[in-house]
């Protein structure tokens, strides 16, 4: 794999000890996700005020490393973030794997180390899954 060292070690730290990896007893929205293309699964779940916020969010999911990484870390940057944060950061994380277009923008943390899967086509949706799922999720009724 082409990943740099450093974000290689950042990416297997999360996928290896998953953050936020429980399921949530109560929370607002619920979205059962799969990537269609590599077989990973999960469940998003995320408690959002009225005034949009996330004030939580969790997953339960299973797949490969990417994905679980991405998902691991997408839980740190969400909390506290509102949705309208969120999507404005998810077009910028599809602008990086997708386009290949680098950002600095320190509120991605530790989803800047997934710069490289630019060079890795058949993993886009994985190192996407938690934002593919978020958009689905803030569609989803509040429960
Ligand atoms: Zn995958």
């Amino acid at each position: 794999m082409n990943l740099s060292e450093f974000y290689k070690k950042v990416i297997l730290d999360h996928a290896k000890n998953k953050r936020n990896h429980r399921k949530m007893d109560a929370f607002t929205h619920k979205i059962h996700y799969k990537n269609p293309t590599c077989g990973d699964v999960m469940t998003m779940y995320a408690w959002i005020n009225d005034e949009e916020t996330v004030e939580d969010v969790s997953f339960i999911g299973e797949g490969c490393f990417i994905s679980m990484a991405s998902s691991s870390m997408f839980t740190i940057v969400a909390k506290g973030r509102t949705v309208k944060e969120l999507q404005e950061l998810s077009l910028l994380m599809n602008e990086m794997i997708l386009n290949g277009k680098e950002t600095e923008d320190e509120r991605l943390e530790d989803m800047i180390s997934f710069k490289d899967i630019h060079k890795l086509p058949a993993r886009y949706n994985c190192a996407l899954m938690p934002w593919q799922a978020l958009e689905k999720l803030i569609k989803a009724e509040r429960t």
